[in-house]
């Protein structure tokens, strides 16, 4: 890949107080504007190496770049360049809608644009939820909010932990869209998943990830081209 690496890990270890190692030895540069699919079975390590790689898991070893800055040594400058959407719903309280995209956004020190606020809101379909308290929502529209919260702050690489476990196709089809806009806008997507379809739907390259380890990252085209879907299947 010739574009400029936006993401650059480098033999990141993750071994849990309790002695377990979620992570071993993970390498991985993703271009700009490039849409990886990380996939891989229960347990693998997906959401650990998102958590180390966004700065809320210290990892054991090895080092992770974001835009040239160091998560570790450099939070702030590596942590502004990237949303984060986590798996689970980690969003409740009685303040509105905007005001917690706005909020969010403040965070980390962006000056407010409240027309980008409100642009934001429309495109994942949340205009009309505006000034309802986020509480009040139903459980799809708040995995809405928390992606109006990752993006607040107009990161340049998104990360989506399973995006679309146990949500209605509507969520799931909007998710696809939102992903390929975002692609077009030049963002840089990270995205686990379970389900083979969906990175064969959206990725430019799939990474498979288990114990802890990238046994492939590979041009989806030519693993599907070379290895077809019943390999993948076995893997996984
Ligand atoms: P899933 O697809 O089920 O979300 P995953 O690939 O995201 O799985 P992780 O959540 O990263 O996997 O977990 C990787 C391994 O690390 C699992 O075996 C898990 O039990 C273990 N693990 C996660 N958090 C901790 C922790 N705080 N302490 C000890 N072990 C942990």
């Amino acid at each position: 890949h010739s574009k400029t690496p936006i993401l650059q890990v480098e033999n990141l270890q993750k071994r849990y107080p309790s002695g377990f190692t979620a992570l071993n030895g993970v390498n991985l540069t993703v271009g700009e504007g490039e849409i990886l699919a990380l996939l891989g079975p229960n347990g693998a390590g997906k959401t650990t190496l998102i958590s180390s790689i966004c700065g809320i898991s210290r990892p054991t070893g090895g080092r992770v770049l974001v835009g040239g800055h160091d998560i570790q040594s450099d939070y702030r400058a590596a942590r502004s360049l990237i949303g984060l959407v986590p798996q689970e719903l980690t969003i409740d309280g009685w303040e509105p809608v905007m005001q917690t995209i706005r909020y969010s956004r403040g965070l980390f020190g962006r000056p407010a644009n409240e027309a980008y606020l409100r642009g934001l809101l429309d495109r994942l379909s949340l205009a009309d939820k505006a000034d309802s308290r986020v509480n009040q929502l139903s459980g799809g529209m708040k995995r809405r909010v928390l992606i109006g919260k990752a993006l607040a702050h107009e990161p340049r690489i998104l990360f989506l932990d399973e995006p679309t476990a146990g949500v209605d196709v509507e969520l799931r089809r909007d998710m696809w869209d939102l992903v390929a806009d975002l692609k077009a806008q030049g963002v840089t997507i990270i995205l686990t998943t379970h389900y083979l379809e969906e990175a064969e739907a959206i990725a430019d390259r799939v990474a498979v990830i288990d114990k802890g380890q990238i046994l492939l990252v590979e041009d989806k085209d030519v693993l599907m081209r070379q290895m077809g879907r019943k390999f993948l299947r076995v893997m996984l």
